[in-house]
């Protein structure tokens, strides 16, 4: 039994991977689409300040240029919560981490 695990390959604790498609076009050539959606067991956290929110005020979707995977263009389907910060008292995008690169430890 192998011991070995991808979860560091993956340090993003806060989403998890929806799915991962290849869309071929004639003109264009080869695309690779990953999906990820926030993890529902975490409560959304404020990006500005950090406080955690207890409803969420909308839910969105942006598509975002990857990496390539070798020549073909990667995209990361992003869907996020939009929620109501307790502490900033504004609507805010929740931090999931994976914007910026950096792992979110709260
Ligand atoms: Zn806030």
């Amino acid at each position: 039994m192998s011991s070995f695990s991808i979860s560091s390959l993956f340090p993003f604790r806060r989403v998890k991977i929806d799915g991962f498609e290849q869309i071929v076009d004639s003109d264009k050539g080869i695309a690779m689409f990953t999906t990820v959606s926030p993890d529902q067991r975490y409560a959304p956290i404020c990006y500005k300040c950090g406080s955690k929110a207890s409803g969420i005020h909308d839910n969105s979707q942006r598509t975002l240029r990857d990496l390539s995977f070798g020549n073909n263009p990667g995209f990361i389907i992003y869907n996020y919560r939009k929620i109501t910060c307790p502490n900033c008292g504004q609507t805010r995008v929740e931090d999931l981490g994976i914007i910026d690169g950096t792992p979110c430890n709260r």
